[in-house]
């Protein structure tokens, strides 16, 4: 008897779909994902719809408005593994820069009619709203490791995705330290792996689009910035941008702001 394939549904929350659009470009590797799921559940890819409840659902985007903040619950309820990916979806994105700031004051100044907008004064990552199985960081996240998500989730095993930082894989693709070598401000100590090392490999400072690694040192890091020259409101903008508020990111942030 032939064995009945999961169920994976996408879903999008305030994003701008590259992370969706990461699966799509899987390309080579598209076919074996579609042979091993039936893609009950996915708009950006195909217009037919397969009712839930989905065995696994890939979760998009941040929570800004309170007609997500209900329609979460009933993607998880839906929903036996619920996997976020992208840093909106995991950290509340570059949306997040809303949140440092009074929120009707853009509305005021960007909408000629604020009144009919519904909004909340806070973008969050959808584990504040609901339980999510499995986090995958990145703006947007890598493809290989999104595949390595699914694959762990057919075969019930934990996802191989590290918890080191960016410098580490500068040193195993043998690339020179821009810190070190040229003082470049690079955010890599701090942040999470997963991209390969690309920008400091072209001589560039990383600017933390994977979101913090597991127990980030920001303080030190901060500390490094200032003694090379960076001011208060570099620090700030350096660790604010797609992940700027993950704890560790907004609270660096936050101790620069005068
Ligand atoms: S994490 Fe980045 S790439 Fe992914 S949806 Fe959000 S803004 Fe787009
Ligand atoms: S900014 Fe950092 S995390 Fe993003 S691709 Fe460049 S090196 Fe990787």
């Amino acid at each position: 008897m032939a064995m009945r394939k999961a169920k994976l549904a996408v879903w999008k929350f305030a994003s701008c779909d590259g992370c969706q659009l990461s699966l799509l470009d899987c390309e080579d590797e598209l076919l074996a994902v579609a042979g091993a799921v039936d893609m009950a559940h996915f708009p950006e890819a195909t217009s037919a719809q397969v009712k839930g409840p989905y065995d696994l659902s890939l979760v998009e985007g941040s929570i800004t408005t309170p007609h997500d903040a209900a329609r979460i619950h009933q993607v998880r309820r839906a929903s036996q593994t619920l996997i976020t990916i992208g840093a909106c979806a995991t950290a509340g994105g570059i949306q997040a820069l809303r949140n440092f700031r009074n929120v009707r004051e853009f509305l005021g100044i960007v909408y000629a009619h604020p009144e009919y907008i519904e909004t909340l004064s806070l973008s969050t990552p959808i584990s504040t709203h609901v339980l999510v199985d499995f986090e995958l960081r990145g703006c947007p996240i890598n493809k290989h490791q999104l595949l390595d998500v699914i694959a762990a989730f057919l075969h019930k095993r934990k996802p191989v995705t590290p918890a080191h930082s960016v410098c580490l894989e500068c040193k195993r693709r043998g690339s020179v330290c821009v810190m070190v070598a040229h003082g470049l401000p690079c955010l890599g100590p701090v942040t999470h792996a997963g991209c390969g090392a690309i920008c400091p490999a072209y001589q560039r400072g990383c600017y933390a689009c994977f979101g913090p690694m597991e127990s980030p040192n920001a303080p030190a890091l901060a500390d490094w910035l200032m003694s090379h020259g960076a001011g208060d409101s570099a620090i700030v903008r350096a660790f604010r941008t797609y992940n700027a508020y993950t704890e560790s990111f907004r609270k660096e942030s936050e101790a620069h702001e005068r």
